[in-house]
């Protein structure tokens, strides 16, 4: 029995979990998973969890019935690293890095794809599709050959060539196009329609959310049932930072964690930064962004579905958002990488610049506890040529 309900996050209506949901047909808007009829996960329980692996761990907060196995390659469990040196350069010195490119794929994209298809392979599904800005594709192609079923990829022609590699190893069925993810929807919207096949756009389907609100069930564990003052999220979708909101106030419910609520930080490139100009002019929804480029490409998403629900995180948590440039946050993950022995991505460094920003603008105190997240690795956006002595 599939235990939990959908809410719609735009209008409120609810539905059962039975089929494939996409977006509310009411309002068009992402649906969110609830619990109701679970019995609250018991104080108790936190021990059964700690023994547990991975991030199916956290089952009594995730969208799996009695008796159910997940599509798993051992996702979760990455590392949280203190990051001293950096922090003492960064006038920040209770600063830490939650290092998502451990994950089974090189980034943080395993937890939401491992839930979604989870849940689709279960509901029969065999054929899949998304449009991805990299590192979603890699995950996609990499749980489909373990669940042994297709998946169709539509990626920029400009995504950095070792993700589009690693989305061919997996057996993925990859179609470049000019342009951006929001281009790539439409094919991959498109196809869907014409083939059957299933699309996993990001909030298209309301799984990924909770595979990726195991970042804070993770994160509040890994710092034994506490929050950090401050999370710095490199947003592109926003999957990560509306999940983790979302775990945090479950935590809370559930009586897991008592401490007051983080606040949540968006950074993005100063070449694609809708959540920030939203933010900044008090918009509750965002605006898509014009000719978007930027080299951290998980950040290079111009009209997030998600853009209401993750203003609304930054804003309950009494966060707010920051833009970095290109050559900042290249510098910064270069640095950071060589202060920490953690290979940052661009979005890992985009985090870390947006740590100076915030600290210069008063936003972070000193003694803050301030997590950032390398949302995947490094080497994923490099060619070894690249690196090498002339
Ligand atoms: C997808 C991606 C992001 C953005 O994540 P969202 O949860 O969609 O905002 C950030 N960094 C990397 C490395 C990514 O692959």
């Amino acid at each position: 029995m599939l235990d939990w309900q959908l809410d719609c996050s735009g209008c409120g209506i609810t539905r059962g979990p039975e089929g494939l949901p996409t977006v509310c047909e009411a309002c068009g808007q992402p649906w969110l998973v609830r619990y109701p009829n679970r019995p609250a996960p018991s104080v108790a329980a936190r021990a059964e969890v700690r023994r547990g692996h991975g991030m199916w761990r956290y089952r009594p907060f995730l969208p799996l019935a009695a008796g159910e196995t997940p599509v798993t390659l051992g996702e979760g469990d990455t590392p949280l690293l203190d990051a001293p040196r950096t922090g003492k350069r960064l006038g920040q010195p209770d600063l830490w890095i939650k290092d998502e490119g451990a994950n089974p794929t090189g980034s943080f994209k395993s937890r939401g794809l491992s839930a979604a298809i989870t849940r689709a392979v279960r509901a029969g599904v065999t054929s899949f599709t998304l449009p991805t800005a990299g590192n979603a594709g890699v995950a996609a192609a990499a749980y489909a050959a373990r669940a042994g079923v297709s998946v169709r990829v539509y990626a920029p022609r400009t995504t950095p060539r070792t993700i589009l590699s690693q989305i061919v190893l997996y057996g993925g069925d990859l179609h470049l196009l000019d342009g951006h993810i929001g281009d790539c929807g439409k094919a991959s919207r498109a196809y869907a329609a014409e083939s059957g096949a299933m699309d996993l756009s990001t909030l298209r389907e309301p799984y990924r959310i909770e595979g990726k609100k195991t970042l804070g069930l993770e994160l509040a564990m890994q710092f034994n049932w506490t929050f950090p003052q401050a999370i710095i999220y490199p947003t592109g979708g926003g999957t990560g930072l509306i999940g983790m909101w979302k775990a945090f106030q479950e935590l809370r419910e559930a009586g897991w964690v008592t401490d007051p609520l983080p606040r949540m930080y968006s950074v993005q490139s100063t070449g694609c930064a809708p959540i920030i100009r939203a933010f900044e002019a008090g918009a509750d929804r965002a605006s898509a962004w014009e000719e978007p480029w930027t080299i951290a490409s998980g950040l290079r998403v111009p009209g997030p579905l998600g853009d209401r629900l993750i203003l609304r995180a930054l804003r309950e948590s009494g966060g707010s958002a920051v833009a970095v440039a290109d050559e900042v946050l290249a510098e910064e993950a270069r640095q950071g990488t060589r202060e920490t022995g953690i290979d940052l991505s661009p979005e890992g460094g985009a985090a870390l610049a947006a740590v100076s920003v915030l600290r210069a603008r008063g936003e972070l105190r000193p003694e803050d506890r301030v997590l950032v997240f390398n949302t995947g690795s490094g080497w994923l956006y490099r060619e070894p040529a690249d690196l090498l002595p002339g």
